[in-house]
């Protein structure tokens, strides 16, 4: 807890005074132009890897990346994000960033004891489609395949949701799926077959 205190003092007394305008301005404006949708693990952060400043991505984070699918009727956080990202600030793109070495989509490869974990078991069911995908094209039981599926299951997931719905058919936002690799620093686009092509060299 001192190395946050101690950041925080650092951020206070290094970074504030640099960029005063931009928090001025930020105060009472909110408008990113990108939701951003990542895994929860530590390792991957969403403005180091783009070098965003604040103000500009949308983050939501979850366990394995995973985007449930609309659910009418639901208290869903995920969705609820995923509207006001949408539908209020009018993001222009979506990112969903899947990563080398995910915890949440080897527990999916290798299976995991439910009794033991509940929580993360129904959540990671959100992945079914993922590992259908992963099975289907001959990949079953390879972190990296899993991973490059469950980006793209996840795409379509975001796609039931109907302000994205609407946003994809008036053609006023698109959709991205990005691998980060942890190891090598490199980010990679997944095409709609889940061909991936390395983003920027
Ligand atoms: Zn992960």
């Amino acid at each position: 807890m001192q190395d946050l205190e101690q950041g925080v003092a650092r951020f206070r007394r290094d970074v504030f005074p640099a960029k005063t305008e931009l928090f001025t301005r930020l105060a009472t404006t909110h408008r990113p132009a990108t939701l951003f949708i990542s895994c929860s693990d530590a390792r991957v952060v969403p403005e180091l890897i783009t070098q965003s400043e604040p103000g500009e991505l949308f983050v939501i984070r979850t366990a394995g990346n995973l985007v449930p699918a609309y659910a009418p009727g639901s208290a869903d956080g995920v969705a609820a994000g995923i509207e006001y990202a949408v539908a209020v600030l009018d993001v222009s793109d979506i990112v969903v960033c899947g990563h080398s070495g995910c915890g949440a989509m080897t527990a999916v490869a290798d299976g995991l004891d439910p009794a033991a974990l509940p929580a993360v078991a129904g959540w990671l069911r959100h992945a079914d489609a993922s590992r259908a995908r992963t099975t289907a094209e001959g990949g079953a039981g390879t972190v990296a395949a899993l991973v490059r599926q469950n980006v793209l299951a996840q795409l379509a997931n975001l796609a039931t949701h109907p302000s994205v719905a609407r946003a994809l058919a008036g053609e006023t936002v698109a959709l991205h799926g990005w691998i980060y690799d942890i190891g090598t620093g490199t980010v990679e686009e997944l095409d709609a077959t889940g061909r991936p092509s390395a983003l920027a060299v």
